[in-house]
């Protein structure tokens, strides 16, 4: 029943095959992990009518639901469009930008995350494109704590109390080339607390140096370690 099946394109709609034949699950994104109480009445509608009633959390902070269908893709499809809900991004993108609360309402929290996700999907997405050699993670904690592991994705960027002026400010640490998966990579450090703008230029700079540079499935790690830290940081003038 399967065999011709296009997945790739079923993965770009968000749907992703299962262990069990057959069987898809559907990937969706919340903006900046926050989700409505009316979208998650619809994914537990829908998860109900189509899958089993499970609701799955994903490390990223989208919302799967199991045990789909393929004959219900259609539905489903149609039925999460219409709630305004998008589909989870796969394949060789910059993805979905994870992000803790930090200020809005964590008290550890120095700066706004939900601002710089914000400029980051606007500004990036139009200047860049979102589509690169493979799979781009940006992650952005409010402080020090890390606690959407902004040093295991190919961006991290944390908030940070500057104390080595006159007084202290609060600015932006970035680490690049990190990556989690079967050959994890910790992203290393630049020595400097940045401001939003300059973070913001880093992201562009960088993800152009990865769409112009990398090879197909060559993940930001791999082509700074090809390249040389040294030469990787001069090429995006840093
Ligand atoms: S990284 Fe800091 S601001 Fe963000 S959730 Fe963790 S403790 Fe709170």
């Amino acid at each position: 029943m399967t065999k011709d099946i296009d997945y790739d394109a079923l993965k770009k709609r968000g749907f992703l095959r299962q262990k069990q034949e057959g069987l898809f699950l559907l990937r969706a994104r919340g903006a900046k992990g926050n989700y409505t109480r009316e979208e998650f009445l619809i994914f537990g509608d829908i998860s109900r009518k189509y899958g089993k009633g499970i609701i799955h959390a994903t490390t990223r902070q989208g919302l799967e639901i199991p045990f789909i269908r393929f004959e219900d893709i259609e539905n489903v499809e149609r039925e999460i469009l219409e709630a305004g809900i998008q589909p989870g991004t796969s394949g060789p993108r910059i993805r979905t930008t994870t992000t803790c609360p930090g200020n809005n309402w964590c008290k550890s929290g120095l700066i706004d995350p939900f601002s710089l996700y914000d400029r980051i999907e606007k500004d990036i997405g139009i200047r860049c494109g979102m589509d690169l050699p493979h799979k781009f993670k940006i992650a952005i904690s409010g402080c020090p704590n890390k606690c959407t592991r902004a040093n295991s994705t190919e961006i991290g960027i944390h908030g940070q109390s500057d104390t080595s002026g006159p007084e202290r400010r609060i600015g932006y640490t970035v680490y690049l080339g990190g990556c989690g998966g079967r050959t994890p990579h910790e992203g290393f450090k630049l020595d400097k607390v940045f401001t939003e703008d300059e973070v913001l230029s880093i992201v562009e700079r960088v993800v152009r140096f990865y769409k112009e540079n990398a090879k197909s499935r060559q993940r930001l790690a791999l082509l700074i370690k090809e390249r040389g830290k040294g030469l990787f940081l001069k090429e995006v003038g840093l």
